[in-house]
């Protein structure tokens, strides 16, 4: 690459690049960290800085950077083809990935439906779920069930069925009005019992299938509420909707494209309570954050549905350029075989985590550290009694990410939820050091919340 001064790529970022999901007003002003190469859990920025990735580059880099054995792969694909289409035709690196996904899926995932993002394989299972019913003659059941606070992604389809008024307010009324429900999300819930707040999840949802089943071709979820703040739902919760979705001719989408591929300590969340979903969610950590590739699986019953005579119009007619790009499905073999070697290491790598991590709940301004596996959220309070809130735009969160950035760890808060994914490929030593250097910054940010 021609040779750019730091000063330049500063500059041209702040003139040129438009930054995802952030307020590039504040952004300009800001000094960005620009990062020019990685090693192992560690970022390298261009003066020479090096800081652990404790968002996994935004919950995607399960085994670090610069990993042998991706990068060998990934290099070995490149000597046979970067890039083809699965329009009518296949190749090797998609077909094979595909056998070995559906080898560690949910048993009864038997399909799989490549795209190129999280919210594309969520844009897929939602066509797919409507479009299942529809080739069934049963063209009312058009709605999808959510969660309040659950997010799938921005394009409009995965933003209709988890619109934040806060984020998505210019669209709000140009989207289906799908039906939400409330999240077991016990801290904030009247029930603080976490058996009697999903409950009381459970019997919103059966309410609202026996009211409109007729006209609800899905329920979608994330097994643990990843941008909404990591909530875990409790222990059972899937098991039930999958009761639900059964009892009322619905079909379950099950969103894993943060919690798959380990995050939770297992391959796929769904496992911990046995569920298959009838479609299954996956992206982010699929490539171990090499290439962007996303899959939504599903099982032989919903794929029948789209076989027939062309006249018929059963087709699914989905896809995008990128659709099984060669490369990414090799960067996914290779971490998927990474991943099953590192995988019996997590319970115990993620106890420990929750040792260093259990000194937190005393900062004075923590209401609750939330862990599932390697999804960490801590949630910042102005009152701990009350379990009050800074107000929106106070940026609490950003107060500790710049302080644990001072002191080499790269974090991103969501709202007032500071959220840490590290690498799942992280020593004991690495998240020891890690999880100190946030507390510190808790620290370092005291004389700020309490301002
Ligand atoms: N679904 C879930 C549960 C997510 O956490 C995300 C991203 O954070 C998405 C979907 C969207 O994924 P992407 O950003 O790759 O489009």
């Amino acid at each position: 690459m021609e040779t750019v001064t730091h000063e330049e790529l500063i500059a041209w970022d702040k003139a040129h690049v438009w930054h995802p999901f952030t307020p590039m007003k504040q952004y300009i002003a800001s000094e960005p960290v620009v990062i020019r190469r990685g090693r192992g859990v560690k970022l390298e920025d261009i003066h020479g800085n090096w800081y652990y990735d404790g968002t996994s580059s935004i919950w995607l880099n399960v085994h670090g950077h610069a990993v042998p054995e991706i990068d060998a792969a990934v290099r070995a694909q490149l000597e046979q083809v970067a890039h083809t289409t699965l329009l009518g035709q296949a190749n090797v690196s998609s077909i094979v990935l595909a056998r070995r996904l559906v080898e560690v899926a949910p048993e009864g995932l038997s399909r799989v439906f490549y795209s190129d993002s999280g919210a594309t394989a969520v844009e897929i299972a939602l066509k797919m779920a409507i479009q299942f019913w529809a080739n069934q003659g049963r063209r009312e059941k058009r709605y999808i069930l959510g969660f309040t606070n659950n997010y799938h992604g921005d394009t409009l389809g995965a933003v209709s069925v988890a619109p934040d008024p806060l984020f998505h307010w210019p669209f709000l009324d140009l989207l289906p009005e799908h039906p939400r429900v409330p999240y077991p999300y016990p801290y904030r819930s009247p029930y603080s019992d976490p058996e009697r707040c999903m409950q009381a999840s459970l019997e919103a949802v059966e309410a609202v299938l026996r009211e409109r089943g007729h006209e609800i071709a899905a329920v979608i979820v994330e097994p643990v509420e990843g941008a909404g703040g990591i909530i875990p739902a409790p222990e059972g919760f899937l098991r039930g909707l999958r009761a639900l979705c059964d009892r009322y001719e619905v079909l379950l989408i099950v969103d894993e494209v943060a919690t798959g591929f380990g995050r939770t300590g297992r391959m796929f969340a769904c496992e911990a309570e046995g569920v298959t979903p009838d479609l299954l969610c996956l992206g982010k950590g699929i490539t171990g954050g090499y290439l962007p590739l996303a899959a939504t699986l599903t099982t032989e019953r919903v794929f029948e549905a789209f076989l027939g005579e062309v006249e018929e119009r059963k087709t699914f007619f989905h896809g995008h350029s990128y659709t099984g790009n060669p490369l990414g499905c090799a960067a996914a073999l290779a971490s998927l075989e990474l991943l099953k070697r590192l995988l019996p290491k997590l319970p115990a790598k993620a106890a420990r985590l929750k040792e260093w991590l259990d000194p937190l709940a005393q900062h004075p301004f923590v209401g609750e550290v939330r862990q599932a596996g390697f999804m960490v959220g801590i949630e910042i309070v102005a009152d701990k009694a009350t379990k009050r809130s800074f107000p929106y735009g106070a940026e609490v969160g950003y107060v500790v990410a710049r302080h644990a950035r001072a002191r080499g760890l790269l974090v991103r808060p969501i709202g007032g939820v500071m959220i840490f994914m590290p690498p799942l490929a992280a020593s004991e030593v690495e998240l020891e050091e890690m999880t100190a250097i946030l507390r510190a910054a808790f620290t370092d940010a005291l004389p700020e919340l309490e301002a």
